[in-house]
């Protein structure tokens, strides 16, 4: 028998509730115009993969040693940014925790405040890995429905009627949220935060786009001072252009990252993660003149595309959700396949028949719309 076997006699069974299960993942196909994960288009700066370079290189010199467990340096490095980016004052950097994306933070926040006899709520269409990590900590996962489209708001009175119906744990709000890109009426997380706060539950606000948003949209790390029940998470993957680095963090009282510290797997930060993320925080500068960038790039192409006659959602994030012109099922589908042949990969999520667009560089933006005029004519 071979290894690559997978019908091999002996092959133990898996976990019941891990039966027919796949992998997540989008497709990872070669393509010019890479426009379905919602990855930054903009790879470094010469200085900066060079400044990354010299950093490995020194973290590499002691790669011998486990790295600082505790991170110290990259948290403290963050609350600054924190701080610079959305006008709060510098949290403390025991407030602050990291991990390999902010898949595995929020991993790590229901392996701690989830688990068994738990619930953790969300809204659909909400990001595809929430029901995942429930799974994961054998989290009960429950959902009530955003409201209707293009705006898939919430309401104040949704919010606390669906916590009140379900008496969550945990909630996780979205904003700006995946896949619609909208972002959350700050009244709206507030009555959130103090509905759970009352429930003695945890809200985590998920923040992943939180740098994309438009101006005088805030940030929910304002409530923190406030709410001792509110974890906001932010990632490096988007606005710093570091998804391949694998950073993301949240701000939370210390007490809450405590019961984190718990359940990560120690020295789950390599030396060269940390390395990496300290110095794109150092190029901050430079990275987030990238975001100015593309959220004016997102503007126009979300006018572009309400002026062909598209429904467009509002977006606060680095893409946008469009229905096609024809507005069926069949033709998401038949859309997406059209643009695909013409080296324009996008993303088939969330309800029907509705699309989704990552911001690229402006000459991925402009071969999006070139191809969009064939594959789905006026
Ligand atoms: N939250 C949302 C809403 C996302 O869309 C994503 C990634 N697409 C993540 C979290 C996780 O991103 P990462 O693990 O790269 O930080």
């Amino acid at each position: 028998a071979s290894l690559s076997s997978t019908a091999r006699p002996g092959i133990p069974a898996r976990r019941d509730d891990l039966a027919g299960e796949e992998p997540y993942g989008a497709p990872q196909i070669d393509v010019a115009h890479l426009l379905n994960v919602n990855e930054n288009p903009f790879g470094p700066s010469a200085a900066l993969a060079a400044d990354m370079g010299a950093a490995v290189a020194e973290a590499a010199a002691g790669l011998h040693r486990y790295p600082d467990r505790e991170f110290t340096a990259l948290r403290e490095d963050l609350a600054a940014y924190l701080a610079a980016e959305s006008g709060i004052p510098a949290p403390p950097a025991e407030a602050v925790w990291a991990a390999n994306g902010s898949n595995e933070v929020m991993h790590q926040l229901l392996l701690a405040y989830g688990g068994p006899g738990r619930t953790a709520l969300g809204f659909t269409p909400h990001y595809s890995m929430y029901p995942e990590y429930a799974r994961d900590t054998f989290t009960r996962w429950v959902t009530a429905e955003r409201g209707p489209a293009p705006d898939f708001a919430l309401t104040a009175a949704q919010v606390t009627a669906a916590i009140a119906e379900n008496r969550p744990q945990i909630l996780v709000l979205t904003s700006p949220n995946n896949p619609t890109g909208t972002a959350l009426d700050p009244a709206v997380v507030r009555a959130a935060a103090e509905a759970m706060l009352a429930a003695g539950g945890l809200l985590v606000v998920d923040e992943a786009y939180g740098e994309f948003r438009r101006d005088g949209v805030p940030s929910a790390l304002e409530l923190l001072p406030e709410f001792a029940n509110l974890v906001v998470t932010r990632t490096m993957s988007k606005a710093f252009a570091l998804a391949g680095g694998r950073i993301g963090y949240l701000v939370a009282d210390p007490a809450i990252v405590d019961g984190v510290r718990i359940v990560r797997l120690p020295y789950h930060l390599s030396a060269v993660t940390q390395a990496v993320a300290r110095t794109a925080l150092a190029h901050r500068e430079e990275l987030l003149s990238q975001v100015a960038t593309l959220r004016e790039e997102r503007d126009v192409l979300a006018a572009h595309l309400a002026e062909r006659g598209h429904v467009v959602a509002p977006s606060d994030a680095n893409f946008i959700f469009f229905q096609p012109l024809l507005r069926t099922a069949a033709d998401r589908h038949a859309v997406w396949q059209a643009l695909l042949d013409r080296d324009v990969l996008i993303r088939e999520v969330g309800p029907q028949p509705w699309l989704r667009v990552s911001i690229g560089t402006p000459e991925d933006n402009a071969a999006f719309r070139t191809a969009l005029e064939e594959a789905d004519p006026r």
